[in-house]
C-alpha cells in the first residue's frame, strides 16, 4: 500500500472512532470558523493576482505542473480529518508515479492541502504576479497558517489514544 494510502486509511479509522466528538467540539467549531474565512480570503487573493489561472494553465501543459508524486507524502491526517470537517472526502486519484495522488482533473482534490503547497511560487509566478497582489496572498497564507496550527493541534488532543 502506498504512503498516502496508508494515511488516507489512518485518516479514516480516526474519522470512524472521532468523529461525534470532534464534530461536536466548541473549540473545533470555532477554530473552523476562523480556517475557512482565511480559505475564502486566500482563495479570493490569489484570483486576484490570477494565480489560479496560471497554475491552470502550466498544469495543462507541463503534466501537473510543480504537483510532483512525493509531494503526496507530505498531506497528513490532520489535513485530511479537517478536509472532511469541510466537507471533503479526499482519496487518492490516481497511481501514476510522477503526480501527485491527490491531483484529480480539475486540480487538486483536498480541502485543506500541505503548506508547501500553499506557499510555494515558482519563477513564472514571482515573475508574472504584480508584487503588491503577491504580498497581500503571503498575508492571507500567513492567517491560514495560524488558524490551521489551532484546528490541528485542537484534532491531535481529541484523538489522542488516551482519551
Ligand atoms: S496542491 Fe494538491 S495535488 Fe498539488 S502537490 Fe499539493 S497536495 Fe498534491
Amino acid at each position: 500500500m502506498s504512503e498516502p494510502q496508508e494515511t488516507c486509511e489512518k485518516a479514516q479509522a480516526l474519522w470512524e472512532e472521532r468523529s461525534d466528538d470532534i464534530r461536536g467540539d466548541a473549540v473545533v467549531a470555532q477554530a473552523l470558523e476562523r480556517l475557512e474565512e482565511a480559505l475564502a480570503t486566500l482563495r479570493e487573493k490569489m484570483r486576484a493576482a490570477r494565480m489560479d489561472r496560471i497554475c491552470r494553465v502550466c498544469g495543462e501543459h507541463n503534466d501537473g505542473g510543480c504537483c510532483g508524486a512525493s509531494v503526496a507524502r507530505q498531506v497528513d491526517p490532520w489535513l485530511l480529518l479537517a478536509g472532511r470537517l469541510l466537507g471533503t472526502h479526499a482519496t487518492p486519484m490516481h497511481d501514476d508515479p510522477t503526480t501527485c495522488c491527490f491531483l484529480g482533473p480539475d486540480g487538486c482534490v483536498l480541502a485543506l492541502k500541505p503548506f508547501i503547497c500553499v506557499q510555494y511560487d515558482c519563477r513564472e509566478m514571482i515573475a508574472s504576479v504584480d508584487p503588491g497582489r503577491l504580498a497581500a496572498v503571503q498575508q492571507a497564507r500567513d492567517e491560514l497558517l495560524d488558524a490551521w496550527v489551532v484546528v490541528e493541534s485542537r484534532l491531535r488532543e481529541l484523538c489522542r489514544e488516551d482519551r
